[in-house]
């Protein structure tokens, strides 16, 4: 049974009832083609070593997993350790995978890159790996986002890529991925789309898993290393879910370990007010590619979602994460607005770590629950990115 949990998906991507393909028509064969060529790739041994080459001497791995003493002591419960994602070149777990989407798009002969960003940090992944290949890439970002992450623009321009302004809708994440779909449908002979998260229709929420399940192989053989077992718990936060499934995903497998998803909580589960999938307001529903749970309305329109971070602040859940809830193989909250800027600062002051505000809602969680988790208990936190990108609108949040 626990075995089968890594038997996902089928062939047509599905997971259970979940994901699959829900694209127009003329999207179908690039998908096919994709799903064909990754499927060569990741059996080929050179393609492989390629991938391992540049995550260890372009993006920076391994990363430590890190024992958080202080944060131990302070908290005076589970002992916790950090898997140090915040450390990779630019800044967090995205280039995991886009460096092995890169790779695949060179395989495949591809000259140019799309991609969405939301906050930017999956844009400046990009174009980093584009600049590197010497690739041209296009990334589309909503106006709002281009406005409230400028540094992230300047980044991207900077390492040559044209950021393209999305003024459609909310003009922020959901409408650039709708852009950058509009693009690959007309430029697909010579463009590869490299999708941000676990999302969209497959090979893209498998292919995306497998490029950043080198987490969970590193923290797996790491904390048997440094422990001589295995965790009793992971956390990890949950935008589209590929840092969480990334950590989680090496563990499926071993019965003991607990995994918890942390969702953005907003300022409440409140309609319109938070990002958090599975509490109130998310239900079975299709978004852009995959079918999953989605914040929606009663007449299926997609509810305004809300978070302090943009990371998180996203309308649907990846598929696999609703596979694997169904099963109770791993187990959801969320941390609101407020829990998450206090853990901002607390692992900033205990730690001298400033995390990403969406790294710091799997801190808030255990924040919460140490205590009661008990001095026996070994806890992995996913600390997905540093918080360089949010100290600005921290600093304007607090009045500091
Ligand atoms: C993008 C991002 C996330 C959320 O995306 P997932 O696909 O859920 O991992 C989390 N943390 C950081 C630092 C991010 O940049």
């Amino acid at each position: 049974m626990q075995k089968q949990l890594t038997a996902v998906p089928d062939k047509a991507g599905h997971f259970g009832p979940y994901g699959g393909m829900y694209v127009p028509e003329t999207l179908m064969a690039p998908l096919q083609e994709l799903a064909k060529e990754y499927e060569c790739a990741r059996r080929d041994k050179r393609f492989r070593d390629e991938v391992d080459y540049y995550l260890r001497e372009f993006v920076g791995r391994p990363t430590p997993l890190y024992f958080a003493e202080r944060m131990t002591q302070e908290l005076g419960g589970a002992k916790i350790y950090l898997k140090r994602e915040d450390l990779l070149h630019t800044g967090a777990h995205k280039i995991n995978n886009t460096i092995g989407q890169i790779l695949l798009a060179k395989r495949m002969g591809k000259k140019r890159i799309i991609a969405e960003t939301g906050a930017g940090q999956h844009g400046v992944a990009t174009a980093a790996v584009a600049a590197r290949f010497g690739m041209e890439c296009v990334v589309y970002m909503g106006a709002v986002d281009m406005e409230r992450q400028a540094l992230n623009v300047f980044r991207m321009r900077l390492m040559g890529t044209d950021v393209r302004a999305v003024k459609a809708g909310q003009q922020t994440l959901k409408e650039a991925i709708s852009e950058a779909m509009r693009d690959w449908v007309t430029n697909v002979r010579s463009t590869h789309y490299i999708l941000g998260s676990v999302l969209g229709a497959h090979p893209y929420p498998m292919m995306v898993r497998d490029f950043q399940s080198v987490t969970g192989r590193e923290a797996r053989r790491q904390i048997l290393e440094q422990e001589e077992r295995l965790p009793d718990l992971l956390v990890a936060c949950v935008g589209g879910g590929s840092n969480s499934i990334g950590l989680f995903h090496a563990f499926l497998g071993d019965k003991g370990v607990r995994m918890m998803g942390v969702e953005g909580g907003g300022r409440g589960i409140k309609p319109g007010d938070h990002a958090a999938r599975f509490q109130k307001g998310g239900s079975l529903g299709v978004l852009q590619g995959t079918r999953t749970y989605v914040l929606q309305d009663h007449d299926g329109q997609i509810m305004l979602t809300h978070s302090v971070s943009a990371g998180l602040d996203y309308a649907a859940i990846g598929p696999e994460h609703s596979y694997l809830r169904d099963q109770k193989r791993i187990e959801y909250s969320f941390a609101t607005d407020t829990e998450a800027l206090e853990a901002f600062q607390f692992c900033s002051r205990v730690e001298g770590i400033i995390p990403a505000l969406e790294s710091a809602h799997a801190v808030a969680w255990v924040m919460k629950h140490a205590k009661k988790l008990g001095k026996k208990s070994l806890v992995i936190v996913n600390m997905s990115g540093r918080g360089d990108k949010d100290v600005t609108q921290v600093a304007e949040m607090l009045k500091l």
